[in-house]
């Protein structure tokens, strides 16, 4: 157990140094029954983790062992909600769980708190979909990040396959295509390499980053539902019989939490890009008045005021403005960073999309593209 509070230690020295992890795969767990009372069925049971020692999130975060880094300040203020997956499904014989019946809503819940932590801890606003074993809907689940108006929302699982029993990777998984909306892709790229510099599973998929549609026609519905940058988490395997064990322990799950914070704490550092339509601000397009859009576009980075920031830090060749998805014409100048957008003559009157599109230096996309006008 001891081990990963080490190689957490290890890993944050070694950020800077890409390719150099330490090829630290986990320590082993004895297998062990979740429920060791007498006649209860495993497969049925709850409370299957391992219970965490009094004071044991408050001694970890911002530790030595598990420190908040510097660069985690600037999500100060972000809005990030995470979402446990699953929940009140214990009664469902054997359902999302191991071979000796931990459940994957008890470990994605406790992750999920102890994420919590770690973001809060760096200043983040942060909610959570569930705090306790009960379930939502998936639109539900989505619909909490929607009206809370978050800016980036995680759905937190992990995976089961089944007559598999020695796979075990990792996996982030995006809405349908990967233009869908390109700051999913931003999310799941950060949290991938988290993982993937923390619990570190050996055994990696050519390409980690997975599209829903991949499962369902339609993707799944937690991420087919927001309408905010979302991305869903499948760190591990609980139906691999080692994994399951170290998915118990809650030194494992705070290793998982701290790979996740790391991810956010990465993005919010290269940027998180916003635009804003100053031109009209209400979107009520005016019959008679020039027929054209403004938006006022922030990288991320600019208003840190750091040497250079004056500087143009959004890819010229990234900006893109979409009415109803056909591409407009545009012009975008560095002096505040105003991008106008000229409206066709002929248009008719009623309620259009508008989506624009930007990377910052960093190649993060903006996060929130999308834009209601109304035409005269
Ligand atoms: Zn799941």
């Amino acid at each position: 157990m001891r081990a990963f509070v080490q190689s957490a230690a290890v890993f944050t020295c070694v950020l800077a140094l890409a390719g150099c992890l330490p090829d630290a795969g986990p320590a082993t767990v004895e297998p062990q029954a979740p429920s060791e009372e007498q006649g209860v069925d495993p497969q049925l049971s709850v409370d299957t983790l391992i219970d965490a020692p009094a004071g044991f999130v408050e001694d970890r975060v911002g530790s030595a062992d598990y420190p908040i880094p510097p660069y985690a300040r600037y999500l100060e203020g972000v809005k990030i909600c995470l979402d446990p997956g699953h929940g009140g499904d214990a009664h469902k014989r054997g359902y999302k769980r191991g071979p000796t019946g931990v459940r994957e809503a008890e470990m994605n819940l406790r992750v999920a708190k102890y994420l919590r932590a770690f973001l809060e801890a760096a200043g983040a606003d942060v909610k959570l979909t569930r705090e306790e074993d009960v379930d939502l809907s998936l639109a539900d689940r989505a619909g909490v990040a929607n009206a809370w108006g978050a800016d980036l929302f995680v759905s937190c699982h992990h995976n089961a396959i089944s007559n598999k029993p020695h796979v075990n990777r990792t996996t982030v998984w995006y809405h349908k295509t990967v233009d869908y909306r390109p700051s999913n892709i931003d999310l799941a790229r950060y949290l991938c390499a988290g993982l993937y510099d923390t619990i570190a599973l050996p055994e990696i998929t050519g390409v980690p980053l997975k599209s829903d549609q991949l499962m369902y026609e339609d993707g799944f519905g937690v991420l087919r539902n927001a309408t905010v940058t979302a991305a869903l988490t499948e760190t591990s395997f609980f139906t691999n019989p080692e994994e399951e064990q170290r998915l118990r322990d809650p030194e494992y799950n705070m290793l998982e939490a701290y790979g996740l914070f790391l991810a956010f704490a990465r993005y919010a550092a290269a940027g998180l890009p916003r635009a804003e339509l100053i031109e009209p601000a209400d979107g009520m397009v005016t019959a008679g008045q020039p027929a054209r859009l403004v938006f006022r576009l922030d990288d991320g980075l600019r208003s840190r005021k750091a040497w250079g920031s004056e500087r143009q830090m959004i890819l010229t060749d990234s900006i893109a403005v979409r009415l109803d998805g056909e591409l407009l014409p545009h012009t975008f100048t560095n002096e505040g960073y105003e991008l106008t957008a000229e409206l066709p003559a002929d248009l008719t009157p009623g309620e259009r999309s508008v989506e624009v599109q930007f990377q910052n230096m960093n190649k993060n996309s903006v996060l929130n593209p999308h834009f209601t006008i109304s035409l005269p």
